[in-house]
């Protein structure tokens, strides 16, 4: 299982894979962050949908916090 830390400071989002320990990459935003963990955990970790499924969440949260600001 392939656990991917996204750790957002104020200026940029690093990202660090748990599981590869020397994997990291470097994002603008929370969606490129997550497109990238995706990317990766489909690159070097197939069958498994954590990062895919942080991003689900991540857009379903999203989606709902753009509604209640309305
Ligand atoms: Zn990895």
């Amino acid at each position: 299982m392939a656990r991917i830390t996204i750790d957002q400071s104020a200026s940029s989002i690093i990202l660090f894979c748990q599981d590869c320990a020397v994997w990291h990459a470097f994002a603008d935003d929370l969606a490129a962050a997550h497109d990238s963990a995706v990317a990766h955990e489909n690159r070097t970790h197939p069958g498994t949908q954590e990062a895919a499924h942080a991003r689900r969440e991540w857009r379903r949260r999203a989606r709902n916090a753009a509604a209640t600001r309305r």
